[in-house]
């Protein structure tokens, strides 16, 4: 008999349906609001519905949908141009996920290598809580055995080293190493930002050695921080970089960012995609960077984070049976759980609050960035609330 359920059953989903979504606030058919700090994983980083958003896609809904990349695609020239500006890079790939914009970053790194003489450089060194995306070769660069299992073997060149660790990372080079690829702020493996140090010596390493530093900015990235880009709290510039979630602000693209040395194996025909950079993705992407790169916008996502972070500073002194730590950078938070991640997770959904468990028993904080101060309040009484039903529950 068939399955009565027509979906795979690949996700564990809440219980909740949700109808239409307004800034911070999602709805459910009964009108029913919940504050929405799981923002799609980091997606929705101007929330839900936004206007200028709408008004983009509505626009290029009614001019133009998709046309081949063997045409001129004038918003993904734009939308590269004003990227290369505000980076380190001279050059763009669009693409339709994060995971593919990290297969873009590894195909890059080695063709690089490959085109310079040095075919036998295709190895890449990655961190152990490191995750990429879900398909086969950015699953082996996650490196976690949850994710490979039954999926037969594992995409060769990737070489993982212990989260954080120099002597180990420096071990691990050999003349086989292309790159090393790393999330400055590690999202699923628990919000642990890598510290600034810790990420000069990653370019200084790499330089040292001829490698390309890429990192992964797919959950960081975009304004999280309070930065454009989390690396440059470090002073540092990457030779590539995968972005995705934040830059769509809920429409699906991705975007791989490369320095022009680092593309240089990226010739006519080496790679492509169907629908990456399509007008649509492309419009609502300008739209996007329309609203980040106002003035002021970033100061915004800096007073908002300072903001929940003295509340949750504060909230962790006064359950420290509960909160074991809290950490992140930006509008990029964890809650490091004393006790179970998911009851937390569930306590705060019963006040209304959305948020997203993660590795290392934490609960992530990933706010829309528009949030305001007020909102900012009004989720930290809901934490708060639910901090005081578990500290009950324990007693
Ligand atoms: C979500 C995520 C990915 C994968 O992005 P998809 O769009 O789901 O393919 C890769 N890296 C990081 C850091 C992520 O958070």
């Amino acid at each position: 008999m068939a399955d009565a359920k027509p979906l795979y059953d690949t996700y564990n989903r809440v219980p909740i349906v949700f109808e239409r979504g307004h800034g911070v606030w999602l709805e459910t058919p009964t009108g029913e609001r919940y504050l929405d700090f799981a923002a799609g994983i980091a997606v929705n980083s101007l929330g839900h519905t936004h206007p200028h958003l709408v008004e983009a896609l509505k626009d290029q809904a009614d001019k133009l949908w998709h046309l081949s990349n063997v045409h001129e695609i004038p918003g993904q020239t734009r939308l590269a141009e004003r990227l290369t500006r505000a980076t380190f890079a001279d050059k763009v790939f669009f693409t339709n996920s994060g995971a593919e914009a990290l297969e873009c970053a590894i195909k890059t790194a080695r063709r690089h290598f490959h085109v310079n003489g040095q075919p036998e450089r295709y190895r890449i060194i990655t961190m152990e809580g490191a995750f990429h995306g879900r398909t086969l070769a950015t699953i082996a660069a996650g490196g976690q055995a949850k994710y490979l299992e039954g999926f037969g073997p594992k995409v060769e060149g990737f070489d993982q080293v212990p989260f954080g660790d120099r002597e180990a990372m420096k071990a691990a080079v050999t003349e086989e190493t292309a790159a090393i690829l790393v999330e400055p702020v590690q999202g699923e493996g628990g919000v642990r930002p890598l510290p600034k140090e810790f990420m000069r010596f990653l370019r200084d390493l790499c330089d040292e050695h001829g490698l390309l530093l890429i990192l992964d900015e797919v959950q960081c990235g975009v304004g999280r921080t309070g930065k454009l880009f989390a690396h440059e709290w470090a002073g540092i510039e990457p030779d590539l970089m995968a972005v995705a979630k934040g830059i769509g602000g809920g429409f699906p693209f991705g975007a791989c960012l490369a320095t022009a040395e680092a593309a240089d194996g990226m010739t006519v025909g080496t790679h492509g995609t169907t629908y990456g950079g399509n007008p649509l993705a492309m419009a609502v992407g300008n739209a996007v960077l329309d609203v980040i790169l106002e003035d002021g916008f970033l100061a915004h996502v800096n007073d908002i984070a300072l903001v929940l972070n003295q509340g949750l500073a504060s909230l962790k002194d006064r359950y420290p049976t509960l909160i074991e730590d809290v950490r992140g950078s930006g509008l990029m938070l964890g809650i490091k759980c004393a006790k179970s991640n998911a009851d937390l997770v569930m306590a705060m959904r019963n006040e209304h609050l959305l948020s997203v468990p993660a590795g290392d028993n934490v609960v992530r904080l990933l706010p829309p960035l528009i949030l305001t101060a007020e909102e900012a309040r009004d989720a930290l009484s809901r934490i708060e609330a639910a901090l005081d039903m578990l500290s009950r529950k324990d007693t």
